[in-house]
């Protein structure tokens, strides 16, 4: 289980330690200095609307760029953040750099930030998001929390309490990467969640394995009759996201439309004037 909160938990390492347990060591103790130094970036990839082919938000990504070793993949620095502590005060810095980036955006265009399970039992979260909204002056409507299964699994009541009364200040919650690791369908019965985010294992199988085009399926249907959107995770090819407006997937995300890149680089669609009916499917910037 992960240590939540101990920001000074010293880490020692020894030689009978394999590689990969010291190569963490190290990183921890370098990825601390990023966080206290402001080194942590934020990347956005666009979620387009398969009704419109517009924009209708982007998913804020945490980057650490390593001064000697480079990228660090997210996966593996936040599993570290959240082994020792670091969580709190680096999902802090994310959101607050994607509100306050967001609040200059269009109005109709959110932004989604990922919420690791243990933001939720360090602290006040929803007072943190509250403070956060109104010093970057974002509207609540336009500020989207991914969450995941994991999440669940702790406190279920207190975690639901929390994402409620987010929820009733007009936040969205989208699960995320559903159909992996413990992501339950007993999940809806106990939180109405606004979108479901279909995992990009299942969209990069779908042509391929008839399972894993049923499940996609299923959960566009039960999005449906649920009244939840439902994103398809990793669309990379044009044969996917066809299937996909075919089944009825209400948002696309993956590299076919963007990778995630700078704010900066969205600077035509951030600027813009929304104008309906218009496609821009493609307009998030090419594949890169
Ligand atoms: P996620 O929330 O499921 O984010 C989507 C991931 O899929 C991102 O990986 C994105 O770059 C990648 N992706 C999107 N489209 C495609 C595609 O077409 N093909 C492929 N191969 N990949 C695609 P990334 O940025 O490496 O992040 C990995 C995970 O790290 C995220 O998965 C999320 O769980 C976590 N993460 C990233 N930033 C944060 C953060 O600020 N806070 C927390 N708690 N977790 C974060
Ligand atoms: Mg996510
Ligand atoms: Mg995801
Ligand atoms: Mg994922």
């Amino acid at each position: 289980r992960a240590k939540a909160g101990g920001g000074s938990s010293a880490c020692f390492y020894s030689p009978e330690m394999d590689k990969a347990a010291r190569d963490r060591c190290v990183l921890e103790v370098d990825l601390r200095r990023a966080v206290e130094q402001g080194g942590i970036s934020v990347l956005y990839q666009p979620v387009v609307s398969t009704a419109t082919g517009l924009t209708t938000s982007f998913e804020a990504l945490a980057r650490w760029i390593h001064p000697q070793r480079g990228p660090i993949p997210p996966d593996l620095f936040i599993s570290i953040a959240e082994e020792c502590g670091l969580v709190p005060e680096l999902g802090r810095q994310v959101l607050e750099t994607a509100c306050r980036e967001a609040a200059s955006w269009p109005s109709h265009i959110r932004v989604a930030v990922n919420l690791s399970p243990l933001q939720f039992e360090s602290g006040d979260l929803a007072a943190t998001i509250v403070e956060v909204l109104a010093r970057t002056g974002l509207p609540a409507t336009r500020l989207q929390l991914e969450v995941t299964e994991g999440l669940v699994i702790r406190n279920v009541d207190r975690v639901f309490e929390i994402l409620q009364a987010l929820r009733d200040l007009g936040i969205q919650i989208l699960m995320d990467d559903f159909g992996v690791g413990y992501s339950s369908l007993g999940y809806f019965e106990r939180f109405p969640f606004d979108k479901v985010k279909i995992d990009r294992s299942f969209v990069s199988r779908m042509l391929e394995s008839p399972v894993s085009y049923a499940i996609i399926e299923a959960v566009i249907g039960l999005g449906k009759r649920l009244g939840m959107g439902t994103v398809a995770e990793g669309v990379e090819t044009a044969e996917q996201m066809n299937a996909l407006v075919q089944l009825g997937c209400t948002h696309l995300q993956g590299y076919l439309i963007s990778r995630p890149r700078p704010a900066a680089d969205f600077e035509h669609i951030l600027r813009a004037v929304p104008q309906t009916g218009q496609a821009d499917a493609r307009g998030a910037g090419s594949p890169s």
